[in-house]
């Protein structure tokens, strides 16, 4: 009406009508944030409580465990020193899964000497992962124990134990840091160290021809510069980032399994430096690298069925070893 009437040109209606529309809009806005918030809270909580269990819980058990009393067993001391060779023991282990009827390990007896290599094969299923899942702590086993150093670890706090471990996986991941972040997986980093991993994991030369070296970025998600890596390169770098851990215990799960037989074999010509002066645990599906490995250990449902050098195990003819080696080699003529 007062426009009409000329008390207020055409321009301020215009004005006013779309500051109106706004305000509207972004109180609409403003409800769905809030909304969205208190929506989030739910799982944000859920993710916090998650992370607040303690670390046995999610084991389904208590959580304090004391080594048992059999007179023998030294406390855990907390006071080795890192870079150590250390022995392991199994003990009569045997577990299954929460949800599963038969037993994935069956009185599995292990002794692994300090600086000792060995390789664990055996056909799928037989349990490689399931160990290797125990001695890292991600599930207790039922029966028996595991010792590091005559120590049961479960007397070991979690953060404590895993400091002694590095493990190499197929699934790592790699993140659109330096090449020096990721080996160190961390920002502050020894530069020397740095080097000397990718040096034992075999992509120190790879590296060098980078003109930022060590600083040079992966990807391209913060930098245009950055760059990609090949199957092989990202596996090297995993393993240096094990390297870089100055871990007792080194453990590599099938970390070649995704590659092809160059690139494997360029990783295994590396392997003398990369598992000195640790012991390592080393789960390989290609029969023929078991062969640096001081002692091999076949798996076959859940047991122990082989223990010996390559060559030990070559001549049980009947052995599961030969069996193996014998459906392997005809992919391999
Ligand atoms: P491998 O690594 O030698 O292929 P695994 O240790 O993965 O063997 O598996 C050993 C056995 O445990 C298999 O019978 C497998 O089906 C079973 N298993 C593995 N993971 C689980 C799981 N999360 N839940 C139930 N059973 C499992």
């Amino acid at each position: 009406g007062m426009a009409m009437e000329g008390v207020i040109g055409c321009g301020s209606i215009v004005l006013l009508y779309s500051a109106v529309t706004w305000l509207i809009e972004a109180l609409a806005r403003i409800a769905e944030i809030v909304t969205d918030l208190r929506n989030n809270n739910e799982h944000l909580l859920r993710y916090f409580q998650y992370m607040d269990l303690p670390q046995s819980t999610l084991n389904g058990r208590e959580e304090e465990k004391q080594p048992r009393e059999d007179g023998k067993e030294k406390p855990w001391d907390g006071q080795r020193e890192h870079g150590i060779n250390a022995c392991l023991r199994m003990e009569d282990v045997s577990f299954r899964y929460p949800e599963s009827d038969d037993f994935a390990l069956k009185n599995v007896t292990l002794n692994i000497n300090a600086g000792e290599k060995i390789a664990i094969v055996g056909e799928n299923g037989s349990g490689k992962t399931t160990l290797i899942k125990l001695l890292c702590r991600l599930y207790e086993p039922q029966a028996g124990r595991i010792l590091l150093e005559g120590r049961d670890i479960r007397s070991c706090p979690y953060e404590e134990y895993i400091e002694h471990i590095s493990t190499v996986f197929q699934d790592f991941s790699l993140f659109a840091f330096s090449i020096a972040e990721n080996v160190a997986g961390t920002q502050d980093y020894d530069e020397q160290k740095v080097w000397a991993a990718l040096e034992k994991a075999g992509m120190k030369e790879r590296v060098e021809r980078y003109k930022r070296g060590i600083r040079q970025p992966l990807f391209h998600d913060f930098d245009s510069e950055g760059t990609n890596l090949s199957g092989g390169e990202g596996q090297k770098l995993a393993i240096a980032r094990a390297a870089y851990k100055d871990a007792e215990i080194m453990i590599l799960d099938e970390p070649t399994a995704a590659l092809d037989p160059y690139a494997e074999y360029e990783i295994y010509e590396n392997f003398g430096k990369l598992a000195e002066g640790r012991t390592v645990l080393f789960v390989s599906h290609r029969l023929s690298s078991c062969r640096m490995c001081d002692r091999i250990v076949v798996l076959d449902r859940g047991e122990v069925v082989q223990c010996g050098t390559y060559e030990e195990l070559m001549a049980e003819e009947s052995g599961k070893y030969r069996e193996l080696w014998d459906a392997q080699a005809q992919y391999y003529v």
